[in-house]
């Protein structure tokens, strides 16, 4: 590549840079109150790259740049890698708080799963579904239950193929405009589902919208559907399978490839392009410099950072509207017996918890069982309360402990899983997609294919690194990595 690191450099390089980093990072304490008193040896952190955030996105990134010789280093927030995906332990298992299911139908993470030779695993039996009925539930066995959720689904996503010919091109289709000003709402109202048969469907259409099914929109879920294949079956196999390891284990095997510094308890407060030189200041007065950034943090994140210059008025506005949706809570619990076995539930809108699902058997029979919820009274770490709405749906069943994950509270997410709000595909969207003088964009936010999935974030970094890689390196100052 033309823009390779240099090892040879003469020093003198190097102290140019430094000293328009120092200037850039003046410009930038001028705004930031009591923020810039970093020593003038904190700006010996450089390298060819910056990236900020160490999600799926910004970690791919930093492999992707080091395949192409650049070096990086990662600055993250929180004393962890890996954003919103957690692997840990509950009841003595292995767990995941945030993302968990890859698919072949996900070809970037999948491949990335085949080039680590990390193995992917399955979940176990299933006895039973429980249903909205009448003003409770049912429990059906999972064939039924499946047959008449396929035929409800189906025809919510008819036209999906002609919106989304080339799934992982979402700006591909015909009548692409109008459909995206929908939202899940105006979709389940333009079809009139009897009142019981739509209760089966928008617990689901509410739990991704984040809260109400008027949230989220029509297209970010018939995207979905065209990239499992247009069918239910499709649609629901996307969530079969799980990482051996955890997504940590591939996480980590692609940040031990890019070879990247990570600087953790590492929140970026500032971010100032000065000429050739983006000079990035953390909130504990720590300063990187670099000819080149990714911003790899989430969408509902960027607000919280001040760019210098200032990024064009859609990324701020999508920031402010947020993607990650609110309240988002994935809650795990060690449940004994109950009526329905193990279960996987669809509770419809308005119901303090949504989609419920088996995890895994222990030994001595008790099961670990997960749901997720976006209402802001549902704690999730409340047994008393976690055991009053599992009673609906599995009478007898006992709530032994609980943990969950607080990912709108969470202050480095500011949200959940991604789902874009109507008219944000056809509005800003392909300009938030863009880099930015010497910053690029990466995020499972702002991805083509698969937004809102590990896949989207291993894409996004990919496209990141190219975008790094397109910019103009000429008479840039050279950094050894
Ligand atoms: C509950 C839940 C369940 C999900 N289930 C699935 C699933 O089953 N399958 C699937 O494929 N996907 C799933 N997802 C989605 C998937 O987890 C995400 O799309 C993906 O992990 C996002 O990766 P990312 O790198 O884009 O963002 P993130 O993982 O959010 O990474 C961004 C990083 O930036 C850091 N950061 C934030 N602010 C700053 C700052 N100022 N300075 C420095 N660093 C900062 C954060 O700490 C974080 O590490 C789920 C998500 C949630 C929340």
């Amino acid at each position: 590549m033309h823009d390779h690191p240099n090892p040879a450099a003469p020093a003198t390089s190097r102290r140019t840079l430094l000293k328009a980093a120092g200037a850039a990072f003046l410009g930038a304490s001028a705004t930031l109150a009591g923020a810039g008193r970093a020593g003038a040896a904190a700006t010996r952190n450089t390298a060819d790259v910056i990236v900020i955030g160490g999600g799926f996105a910004g970690v791919t990134a930093a492999r992707e740049l080091k395949k192409a010789g650049l070096s990086s280093i990662i600055l993250e927030a929180r004393g962890r890698l890996g954003g919103r995906t957690w692997s840990t332990t509950f009841a003595g298992e292995p767990i995941e708080l945030g993302g968990e299911a890859i698919d072949p139908k996900q070809p970037n993470v999948w491949a990335e799963a085949q080039r680590y030779g990390i193995a992917t695993t399955s979940g176990g039996g299933l006895d039973s579904f429980v249903m909205p009925s009448g003003s409770g539930f049912t429990i059906l066995s999972p064939g039924a239950a499946s047959t008449r959720l396929a035929q409800l689904f189906t025809p919510f996503f008819d036209g999906s193929a002609a919106l989304f010919p080339n799934p992982f091109d979402p700006f591909s289709g015909t009548g692409l405009q109008a459909f995206d000003q929908l939202s899940m709402r105006d979709r389940l109202n333009q079809l009139a589902y009897a009142p019981a048969d739509e209760a089966w469907i928008n617990g689901t259409t509410a739990g991704l919208s984040g809260g109400t099914s008027a949230r989220g929109a029509y297209t970010m879920l018939a995207q979905s559907w065209a990239l499992s294949g247009g069918t239910y079956e499709g649609y629901v196999s996307i969530n079969t399978y799980g990482v051996q390891g955890g997504t940590a284990a591939l996480l980590n095997a692609i940040l031990a490839d890019s070879q990247a510094q990570v600087r953790l308890n590492s929140p970026v407060a500032a971010v100032t392009t000065a000429g050739k030189t983006v000079t990035v200041l953390t909130t504990t007065g720590a300063v990187y410099v670099a000819p080149r950034v990714v911003v790899a943090v989430p969408v509902n994140l960027w607000k919280t950072i001040k760019f210098l210059p200032g990024l064009p008025a859609e990324f701020g506005a999508v920031s402010r509207a947020g993607i990650g949706v609110p309240n988002s809570k994935k809650i795990f619990m060690h449940v004994r017996g109950g009526a329905a076995g193990a279960f996987v539930a669809h509770p419809p809108e308005g119901f303090p918890i949504s989609t419920t699902v088996p995890h895994s058997t222990l030994a001595d029979g008790t099961r670990i069982i997960f749901c997720f919820s976006t209402d802001p009274q549902v704690t999730g770490t409340s047994v008393a309360q976690m055991q009053g709405l599992l009673s609906q749906l599995s009478p007898g069943i006992q709530v032994l402990a609980t943990t969950a994950q607080n990912w709108g509270a969470d202050r480095y997410s500011l949200g959940g899983w991604s789902c874009r709000q109507p008219g944000m595909l056809t509005g800003p969207y392909r300009t938030i997609q863009q880099p930015v003088g010497r910053l690029a964009f990466a995020g499972s936010d702002i991805a083509s294919g698969w937004s809102g999935y590990i896949d989207g974030a291993v894409e996004s970094g990919k496209t990141a690194a190219r975008q790094v890689l397109a910019m103009s390196s000429a008479g840039d100052p050279v950094l050894v990595g």
